[in-house]
């Protein structure tokens, strides 16, 4: 075999496109909540990917899954079906409201599929008007052009020509606003229930409640976007189940398979016949081994054992932070579900997230943000109760000096 020319975060400058801007160091093994690096250094994962390992790294039950299925069958594409597939669809009507069920291999696509079956369903059920998209500023659905469209961040949408059209933003949490522009042009509302990358925030009973019933009366669809709070994340299999409000489509990815990539839209089986054959597809989607990983992550993760657990380490986190604010006083906020935990920084931290994420790192902890305001912590379900200990006391070390560093 040819021998390995040595790589480091320098080589990322030379080959990589300049779109995202990685830490120096380079992780090369993961254990549960634990992450090593080239030089042997160890980390505490409090970030989880982006709220992708829900079971940790390299959990047991996943890498057998894994290996059982890559020596038995890879691929076979949608011209053919597949037994992982076909039980994972299952195990997720079985859970949810939904009744069919698409997979794909990221929330985009995912997204990409909710918004097109959305249009599509109002145009050949109503009429070819029917195509307004009522999205959220700061919502986050991906990053193919049209979930980008969908997407309430400008950062993310302009730069890039002539967008698809008929999409309009309001206030998230805002019931009125949605109520100004919801009309019988409307396909669908489309939300997350915790909005994640707009800076950890959750929609309000009331709105949740208020947008269904605007949904209903102007016959569009609810879109719900649980890439990110969906597969257990919020200490429900799915966040709207805390609401009691089922939406018409659901999409989901991020832990759904654990750090293996795979997504899924779910949807009912009268929006879902509208879909005629050969409408939509995708090369991998749907795949054995994507699958088969699913389906050991989802059998671990919807347990009383592990929901329950994301409840009380929510609040161990929660505990934690609170401390550090009474201490330093530097949260205007501290908020989210479960663990999708969000930490508004204020006074002398104001804006400074990327520099205590860079300090977190030396300190050797991986940490998320969301935005430049605010502190994000998605770690994996199931993190020790040690873990999360030994993690703050390294949070609180390099906030006590990036404070002093002004
Ligand atoms: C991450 C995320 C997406 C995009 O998922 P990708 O796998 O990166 O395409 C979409 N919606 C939400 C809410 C997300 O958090």
């Amino acid at each position: 075999m040819k021998e390995q020319q040595a790589v480091n975060r320098q080589t990322y400058d030379e080959v990589m496109l300049p779109i995202y801007s990685p830490a120096e160091f380079i992780p090369v093994r993961g254990e549960g909540s634990r992450v090593w690096d080239q030089q042997g250094k160890e980390y505490i994962d409090f970030a989880g990917g982006i709220a992708v390992l829900a079971l940790g790294h390299c959990h047991p039950a996943l890498v057998d899954a894994v290996r059982e299925q890559s020596e038995k069958l890879w691929h076979v594409s949608n011209i053919f079906t597949n037994e992982p597939a076909l039980r994972l669809a299952q195990k997720l009507i079985e859970a949810t409201f939904a009744e069919r069920v698409f997979f794909a291999n990221s929330g985009a696509e995912a997204n990409e599929a909710a918004f097109k079956l959305a249009r599509h369903y109002a145009i050949t059920k109503y009429n070819p008007y029917k195509t307004k998209i009522i999205a959220f500023k700061q919502a986050f659905h991906g990053r193919t052009f049209f979930t980008v469209s969908v997407g309430g961040q400008a950062k993310y949408a302009d730069g890039f020509g002539p967008k698809p059209a008929d999409i309009i933003h309001v206030p998230f949490n805002d019931l009125d606003a949605v109520k100004a522009v919801i009309d019988e042009n409307t396909c669908a509302v489309v939300l997350e229930p915790v909005q994640g990358e707009g800076g950890v925030t959750a929609a309000t009973q009331a709105f949740i409640q208020g947008v269904r019933q605007l949904c209903d009366d102007n016959k569009a669809l609810l879109v719900f976007d649980e890439v990110q709070s969906g597969m257990g994340r919020t200490g429900k299999l799915f966040s709207y189940m805390d609401y009691g409000v089922a939406p018409d489509i659901l999409t989901t990815a991020k832990a759904l398979g654990g750090g293996f990539p795979i997504s899924a839209m779910l949807t009912t089986h009268e929006i879902a016949q509208e879909m005629g054959l050969g409408t939509h597809g995708t090369t991998y989607g749907g795949n054995p081994l994507a699958c088969a990983v699913g389906n050991a992550a989802f059998d671990i993760i919807n347990t009383p054992k592990v929901l329950d657990g994301v409840i009380k380490r929510h609040e161990l986190f929660v505990s934690h932070l609170n401390k550090l604010n009474e201490k330093y006083d530097i949260f205007a906020e501290i908020r989210g579900k479960g663990l999708l935990i969000g930490a508004e920084l204020k006074n002398q931290l104001n804006h400074r997230s990327k520099e205590i994420l860079q300090a977190c790192a030396i300190e050797g902890l991986m940490m998320l943000n969301a935005g430049p305001n605010v502190l994000r912590f998605t770690p994996s379900l199931i993190i020790s109760e040690e873990e999360i200990n030994s993690g703050m006391k390294k949070l609180e070390t390099v906030i006590e000096n990036v404070l002093k560093n002004k």
